[in-house]
């Protein structure tokens, strides 16, 4: 189902036009307008689903073959020499536009931007705290 307020469904539905990369059924690929790099893709299902949490099973099944395709396109025309894969749930994980949405951000050597986070180091029992929540 597409959602008329959402701008993510309607520019995955060709309804605001795109920068669109890759393109099937089900999904559209276009270029991010507001780039962390050269060719940051952003991977948008058709059918609207908020987040991770809302993604029907069989979409979230279909997003990694899509993303490993666009991500070797990336590769192969840009030349880039890494690939950070990132999708954010929620405002407090940085997600701005509530449409789930996969980002593929080529890395290039000296390109300037940092996706990684800050090791903590917490204790075997604060670990352990959290292993006996999951399981
Ligand atoms: P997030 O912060 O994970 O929700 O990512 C939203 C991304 O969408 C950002 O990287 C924006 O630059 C990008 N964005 C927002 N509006 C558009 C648009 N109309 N076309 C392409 N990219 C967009
Ligand atoms: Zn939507």
């Amino acid at each position: 189902m597409k959602k008329d307020t959402c701008i993510f469904c309607k520019i995955a539905n060709g309804e605001i036009p795109s920068r669109t990369v890759y393109e099937d059924a089900d999904f559209r690929a276009i270029l991010d307008l507001g780039p962390a790099t050269k060719g940051h893709t952003l991977i948008l299902p058709k059918e609207h689903a908020e987040d991770l949490y809302e993604l029907p099973e069989e979409v979230a099944a279909r997003v990694l073959p899509v993303a490993k395709k666009v991500a070797g396109l990336l590769k192969e025309r840009l030349g880039c020499d890494g690939m950070n894969l990132v999708q954010n749930n929620g405002e407090t994980a940085g997600q701005t536009v509530k449409h789930f949405h996969l980002h593929l951000i080529p890395r290039y050597v000296g390109d300037g931007q940092s996706i990684l986070w800050k090791p903590t180091e917490p204790s075997a029992e604060e670990l352990d705290g959290v292993w006996s929540a999951l399981k």
